[in-house]
C-alpha cells in the first residue's frame, strides 16, 4: 500500500515536472510522516522515501530514537522556542522560522553544539489568522536580522495554501512567495534556492509555480 502510494506520488511529481520544463530532480519530495508510526516509516524506507517530515519535536524524537539517522529530517510545525535544543540535534531543515525570536533561538542552541541549522522562512501568504509565519512584508526584516546569526542559514522560504474547494484558485499564493523569493534573489544574488509549497491536494500547481520541496503525507499514508 504505502510502497504503491509512494510510487504514485512518485510519477506525478515526474510527470509534472516534465510538462512543467523543470527536472525532475529539482523537486524534493519530503513524506509527512505526523500521522504515520514507526513500523510505516520502516516500510517507506524499504520503498525508497529519504525525506521525512514531523509537525511536532516530541513526536520526531520518539521516532528518531528508533529510525535514526537513516533518513533525513523535516520539521514542517510551528517551533516553540524552548523546543529549539531538540530541533537542532535532529532536524536538517526547519521549514517553520516564522519569527526573530525563534530565529535567535535556533541560532543559539545550533552554535551550543556547533552547528549551522538549514532554517526556511514560514510566509503566511493568504494571511489567514489561523495560521503560522510571517506577512509578506516582513520577510525583508527577518532577513535582514538575520544577518546577525552566525549558525543560523537561511536557504528559502515555506508555505501552506489555504485550503479552498477549486485548487486552481491556490495558485496565486504559491506564484506570491515564488515572485517574492525571485525579487529577493535579484536583489541578493541568488542566496535562496529553495521553496518549500506543495501537499497532497496541491503539490502539482505548487511544482507548477517553482515549488523545490513538496510536502505529501495522506496521498503516502493514507491513515
Ligand atoms: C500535515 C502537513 C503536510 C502534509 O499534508 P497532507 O495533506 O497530508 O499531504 C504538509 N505540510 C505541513 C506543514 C503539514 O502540517
Amino acid at each position: 500500500m504505502i510502497a504503491d502510494n509512494l510510487k504514485s506520488v512518485t510519477q506525478q511529481i515526474a510527470r509534472c515536472c516534465e510538462r512543467s520544463g523543470r527536472s525532475e530532480t529539482a523537486v524534493k519530495l519530503v513524506s509527512v510522516t505526523k500521522e504515520a508510526d514507526v513500523e510505516d516509516i520502516q516500510t517507506a524506507i524499504l520503498a525508497g522515501v529519504t525525506d521525512i517530515g514531523e509537525n511536532r519535536v516530541q513526536d520526531a524524537l520518539a521516532k528518531y530514537r528508533v529510525i535514526g539517522d537513516r533518513v533525513t529530517w523535516h520539521l514542517i510545525g510551528h517551533l516553540q522556542t524552548n523546543k529549539a535544543k531538540d530541533a537542532v540535534k535532529i532536524f536538517s531543515l526547519i521549514h517553520s522560522v516564522d519569527s526573530i525570536r525563534i530565529a535567535e533561538a535556533i541560532d543559539k542552541e545550533a552554535s551550543k553544539i556547533g552547528k549551522v541549522q538549514d532554517v526556511l522562512v514560514q510566509v503566511n501568504v493568504s494571511g489567514e489568522k489561523t495560521k503560522f509565519g510571517v506577512r509578506p512584508e516582513e520577510v525583508d526584516g527577518i532577513l535582514e536580522e538575520s544577518v546577525l546569526y552566525g549558525n543560523i542559514d537561511i536557504k528559502g522560504f515555506m508555505t501552506i495554501a489555504p485550503e479552498v474547494s477549486d485548487p486552481e484558485n491556490i495558485r496565486k499564493y504559491f506564484r506570491t512567495l515564488r515572485e517574492l523569493r525571485d525579487r529577493i534573489n535579484a536583489a541578493q544574488g541568488e542566496h535562496y534556492p529553495h521553496l518549500s509549497m506543495g501537499m497532497t491536494n496541491d503539490f502539482e500547481i505548487a511544482i507548477e509555480e517553482g515549488s523545490t520541496i513538496v510536502r505529501v503525507g495522506r496521498a503516502i499514508f493514507n491513515p
